[in-house]
């Protein structure tokens, strides 16, 4: 086991401190990776808050990680020292079920292992990337693309991939789509929406970030607070792509979906949704949930995102300014990422 600085948060809502944790000994197929940057996704503030049940404390989040790769175990063939790397959502999972072998290790059937707030199969608990060093199965590791700076990079990790992921399965190309809520996966999703060929229109709270929604490719921007954008866009979309952290009045948005169009629902609010059959019968309308990618599809987005030119826009923050970080992420005010400068700033 070696010993490494971790921001840890003692109990639900308490705040970080740095503590000491271990990482186990390199295992033949392990890369062991020094952090750089790790995002501040919206499910580190949900799971640290307990937003959506018991969790696992200590807690250590972080699960939009990039950094470097200082050894490797005997069997690794991928990665070697000095390779620039990423780790996403998951660290683990069985490697032989239906979706581990379709490669959507993510749902994995017989539970795949998240970088945090889970356990590995021996039941030692996992710590996330607010931390200065990671052990990862190789399998389970990406490599950032040389063009990619780290720091924008991180967040691709997960936001980067939770919204390519429907984008791509739905056929954003040439589609008349909408992306709610521009926030950190938000407006990615603009971003690469736009890439793939979509008519891209954002739905956010107010008009306060529509300048910077424009600049990253949208064609249209609402404001959700003026009753009048529900009328104006009504049987608007083919599809939208929900990835807003609190509750919404669902029957408003389902409302500007075209007959047969999708309600493509990332967000993952602690309170349950409430809708009106109405708001899907009537107009043959779906609404479908998607969770992040598997580790193929990581990469090909990574790759997609460097050829595009595509990262996040990032606020780069010390370990001192966490708390005010979750609060502005909590208060949508965060542009529109914030990435904790882990290896300048997590420091004994
Ligand atoms: P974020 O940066 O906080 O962005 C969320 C955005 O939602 C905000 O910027 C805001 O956009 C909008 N919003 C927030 N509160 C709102 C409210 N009360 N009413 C209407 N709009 C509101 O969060 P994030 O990191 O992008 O994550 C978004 C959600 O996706 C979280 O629930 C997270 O847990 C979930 N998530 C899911 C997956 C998955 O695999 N499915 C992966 C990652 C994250 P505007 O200011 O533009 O309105
Ligand atoms: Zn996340």
């Amino acid at each position: 086991m070696t010993s490494t600085l971790a921001l840890s948060a003692a109990h639900p809502g308490a705040p970080f401190t740095t503590v000491t944790i271990e990482r186990r000994d390199l295992r033949p197929d392990d890369v062991l990776i020094d952090v750089k940057y790790a995002g501040i996704c919206h499910s580190d503030i949900h799971q640290v808050n307990e937003d959506w049940g018991p969790a696992i404390f200590p807690m250590v989040p972080g699960h939009e990680i990039t950094g470097l790769v200082v050894a490797v175990g005997d069997a690794v063939t991928t990665f070697t020292v000095g390779d620039r790397v990423g780790v996403g959502c998951y660290v683990d999972s069985c490697g032989s079920c239906e979706s581990c072998v379709r490669g959507e290790e993510q749902m994995c059937l017989n539970t795949p292992v998240a970088t945090y707030n889970g356990r590995e199969y021996d039941g030692t608990p996992t710590y996330g990337g607010y931390s200065r060093s990671i052990v990862v199965k190789e399998h389970f590791v990406v490599s950032i693309p040389d063009s990619m700076d780290l720091a924008a990079a991180a967040p691709l990790l997960c936001a980067g991939m939770t919204v390519y992921s429907p984008l791509a399965r739905f056929g954003a190309a040439d589609k008349n789509i909408a992306i709610i809520g521009m926030g950190g996966l938000g407006h990615v999703a603009v971003k690469i929406a736009h890439a793939m060929g979509a008519t891209v229109t954002v739905l956010s709270q107010s008009l306060s970030k529509q300048d910077d929604g424009i600049a990253f490719g949208a064609d249209q921007y609402y404001a959700t607070n003026d009753p009048e954008t529900f009328k104006k866009l009504a049987l608007s979309f083919d599809f939208v792509l929900n990835t807003v952290s609190a509750d919404l009045p669902l029957d408003d948005y389902l409302g500007t979906l075209k007959i047969d169009g999708a309600f493509i629902n990332v967000g993952f609010p602690a309170e349950p949704y409430r809708f009106h059959a109405a708001s899907i019968v009537m107009h043959q309308r779906s609404i479908v949930g998607s969770n992040v990618g598997g580790l193929a599809a990581t990469q090909q987005m990574l790759d997609f995102c460097a050829w595009h030119n595509i990262a996040a826009e990032i606020e780069l923050i010390g370990v001192d300014e966490i708390t005010e970080a979750y609060e502005k992420v909590a208060a949508s005010t965060v542009r529109y990422r914030a990435v904790i400068d882990i290896a300048n700033t997590l420091v004994a």
